[in-house]
């Protein structure tokens, strides 16, 4: 399944019953930020209203970061030791510590349906040496997360690390399958500017490692060829901002391939974005109205062309379950993968 990324609680520009309608189509959980959410509104808010679900009104599944990838993104002036990580959420702002027992308080509060460990993220060009520290520290955190989470009834997803080395990537998967109690498994720490070649080495060697009774989620992965090259190896989950992000850019995703909404080529398109596709902008829209909302920046624009690409992204998935359930998910791999 695709997770439409729900980072402060909205995927960007969707409505409710839009998401509610995605979710008929085949997305049932939304991924959301705990960074982004422990800053703003903080955690008194879910407090208050008994998690996320309820405050954004979403009847369907959650699952949470634990906000590990955004306090090494985003955060300033940031430190970083075994306890967990300090940071600044903005800049001369207070100082916040996210540490694995607080996470999972917070994602506890959030109510998500999945929680994720912290993990220690680290950048795709780091050394072997560099990668095996925030590994191991992952691993540490891993087995603190197990035990914060308590008698709680919500999922634990742990989080594969190792950079690009195959060997770490081997030790990380092989030490936290060998724990008791996590409910599904996470690639972590690829999308991050690694060669496409490598992720996928390194994804078919961890996939190749995991448990066939628990689901694999790669981490911010990809687009629609990204995906269909890890459903091969044997990933089941993913998330990624590129629907949306694409959108507000005019770009988009059809059955015919990418279009880029902003060319002067579209001024006078009197046909459907996607004849394929069931989505309002492709139903009631010609192409050239469509041009018109991205050229004038209108928000409508960037909110139909979002909710567009998640449909593809949607029905994609839909497309490649049914193929799997019926034997034939080779055949679709060979006819839409992109050498
Ligand atoms: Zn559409």
């Amino acid at each position: 399944m695709f997770m439409p990324v729900g980072t402060r609680g909205t995927v960007r520009t969707q409505t409710l019953p839009q998401l509610q309608q995605l979710r008929t189509l085949g997305a049932p959980m939304l991924l959301a930020n705990t960074y982004h959410l422990l800053l703003r509104p903080g955690i008194e808010v879910f407090e208050q209203f008994g998690g996320l679900h309820r405050f954004m009104g979403w009847d369907g599944a959650i699952l949470t970061d634990s906000g590990g990838f955004q306090v090494f993104s985003l955060a300033h002036s940031r430190t970083i030791d075994d306890a967990g990580a300090a940071f600044q959420g903005v800049q001369d702002g207070p100082r916040t510590v996210l540490s694995p027992e607080r996470s999972i308080e917070m994602q506890r509060a959030i109510g998500s349906d999945v929680m994720m460990v912290m993990d220690h993220c680290i950048d795709a060009t780091c050394s072997e040496a560099e990668a095996r520290d925030a590994m191991e520290r992952t691993h540490r955190w891993a087995r603190r997360s197990l035990a914060a989470r308590g008698a709680s009834s919500q999922q634990l997803f742990a989080i594969i690390q190792g950079a690009r080395f195959p060997a770490l990537r081997r030790e990380s998967a092989l030490d936290l399958t060998s724990l008791d109690g996590f409910d599904g498994y996470a690639i972590g720490g690829l999308a991050v500017g690694e060669e496409r070649e490598e992720r996928e080495a390194i994804t078919e060697l961890v996939a190749a490692l995991l448990p066939d009774d628990r689901p694999r989620y790669l981490m911010g992965v990809g687009t629609p060829n990204d995906i269909l090259e890890a459903v091969h190896r044997g990933v089941d989950m993913f998330d990624c901002i590129m629907p949306t992000a694409w959108a507000q850019h005019g770009r988009v995703f059809t059955s015919t391939g990418e279009l880029d909404l902003r060319k002067g080529s579209f001024k006078l398109a009197d046909e459907a974005l996607d004849p394929a596709c069931g989505c309002e902008a492709c139903t009631r829209h010609s192409r050239a109205y469509l041009h018109h909302l991205v050229k004038c920046q209108e928000p409508l624009g960037w909110q139909l062309l979002a909710n567009h690409n998640l449909h593809y992204y949607v029905r994609m998935m839909a497309d490649i379950r049914v193929a799997i359930a019926s034997g034939s998910f080779g055949e679709l791999y060979a006819a839409r993968r992109r050498a």
